[in-house]
């Protein structure tokens, strides 16, 4: 079974890259009946804060991507970590070495002076155990010393180092904790991860990460070395391209549907198609489409992809996550009316919207109660001849069966009656309906707000 895991370093938000590494992981486990697990590599004590932590929960709640099992905290492990470090020790496939700071500085001093290579060679690597100091130490793997490590990258393909150039890393410190690479590969190990996905700034580690597999005689995952994600420019995404955070992206509106799909492409494709639901993605996804160039993060993108993904939300389910962004923003609530008249006056917004709060700028007409306060731009429309057309139209519409031909029959009638175009009159009606210039069509907020509203609104602003 398929096992993959997110490992963030809680040391700040969510940004982009990381959303995208946690969908990957969160696609190939859903698509495939395994698991996706979510491990905190908070070792570094310093660095790492309770506040990271839950933002990354909350970037990942809000992006849908639901791990599996309890989340692990890599520090919780540092015990077992340093039993493998031991246990390693114990089958002679790693030492202890007395080198102090001084002494590597200097080896490492007289190799550039003599231009060698300044990979440290500690000389306690062979050294008979009853030699040994009664000082500190740390403990180093015993890397291989000739042959080449490949690592077999589903994105990069066969990756080879030289061994030569491995150096024997330290496993536990003089204080005896465990180094970072030694915790992800027991943890990975440990969690039974048979995949890894993640950042291509990690592929130098996994030479060494191999080593340690090796050298206990672990399998080693199959692992995806992603490209990061670049701007527009072509260079490394960074702040000046824009929102980095998933938080920020949540904030601005963007359906977390759109975000995963959009995510999804960035780096990663089928086909030609740039539209999918989460199903999809789920039973498409696969590391074979992972591209070896980085992606480019592309705004027009992500909203054409968060439009359409509006576009084909059902209204109840539009309304709700609508409600759901006002109230994570801050904003005031609907009323129980302005809930339904939103979501009655969907069926008309969510061709044309990028986020909810766009939708909500649109269903304007629908949320505001009389009086309605036109805008100047809508003032305008409503100068004393406008308001004399307004006052002669109403009661055309009294009596009028109120579906959609009906009442364009009437508008469009009535417009020939007075020589005049249909556009004429959409002003003042914009006006008087909605109190803005632009709006949805008349026949939509007509239809929306029903004949009582709309007579209402009509004679109030002819007044
Ligand atoms: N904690 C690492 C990071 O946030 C990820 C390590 C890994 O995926 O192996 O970049």
């Amino acid at each position: 079974p398929v096992v993959t895991r997110f490992a963030p370093s809680p040391t700040g938000f969510l940004h982009i890259g990381g959303a995208r590494t946690a969908l990957f992981n969160w696609l190939y486990a859903r698509g495939r009946g395994g698991k996706f697990l979510l491990r905190i590599e908070d070792t570094d004590r310093a660095r790492s804060t309770p506040e990271a932590t839950a933002a990354i929960l909350q970037g990942m709640a809000w992006l849908g991507l639901d791990h599996d099992g309890d989340i692990v905290s890599q520090f919780d492990n540092a015990p077992r970590h340093a039993e493998v470090a031991l246990d390693l020790l114990a089958q002679g496939k790693a030492y202890k070495c007395f080198a102090t700071q001084d002494e590597i500085t200097a080896f490492r001093e007289a190799a550039r002076a003599e231009g060698r290579s300044t990979l440290y060679h500690s000389p306690w690597r062979d050294a008979a155990p009853d030699t040994h100091p009664d000082a500190p130490y740390v403990v180093r793997i015993k890397a291989p010393q000739s042959g080449e490590t490949v690592i077999r990258d589903q994105v990069q393909g066969d990756v080879t180092i030289r061994n030569d150039q491995l150096d024997d890393m330290v496993l536990l410190r003089s204080d005896g904790t465990p180094v970072y690479m030694l915790a992800v590969v027991v943890d990975d190990h440990d969690m039974g991860v048979t995949h890894v996905v993640r950042g291509d700034d990690h592929l130098n580690n996994a030479a060494r990460q191999m080593m340690i597999y090796n050298a206990m005689g672990w399998d080693v995952p199959v692992w995806a070395h992603i490209p990061l994600i670049h701007g527009p420019d072509g260079k490394k995404l960074s702040k000046r391209h824009g929102a980095l955070g998933a938080q920020e992206y949540q904030a601005m509106g963007y359906p977390a549907a759109g975000m995963r799909n959009y995510l999804a492409r960035l780096g990663w494709s089928h086909g030609d198609d740039e539209f999918f639901t989460d199903a999809q993605a789920q039973e498409w996804f696969d590391l074979s489409g992972i591209r070896k160039s980085p992606a480019q993060f592309d705004l027009k993108k992500l909203e054409n992809i968060c439009g359409q993904h509006i576009a084909v939300t059902d209204d109840a389910a539009l309304r709700r996550e609508t409600e759901e962004y006002l109230q994570a923003a801050g904003e005031p609530a609907f009323s129980a009316a302005q809930s339904s008249a939103f979501e009655a006056a969907l069926y008309c917004l969510k061709e044309r919207a990028k986020t909810f709060p766009e939708l909500v700028e649109k269903a304007h007409f629908a949320l505001a109660s009389r009086p309605i306060e036109p805008d100047e731009k809508a003032a305008k429309n409503l100068d004393t001849v406008s308001r004399g057309i307004l006052t002669e139209l109403t009661p055309h519409l009294q009596n009028a069966s109120w579906d959609r031909e009906t009442l364009e029959e009437v508008l469009n009638g009535f417009a020939a009656a007075k020589d005049t175009k249909f556009g004429k009159l959409a002003g003042p009606l914009r006006a008087a309906l909605a109190g803005r210039a632009v709006t949805p069509s008349v026949f939509d907020m007509m239809l929306v707000l029903g004949r009582d509203e709309t007579l209402a609104r009509l004679t109030e602003a002819s007044a």
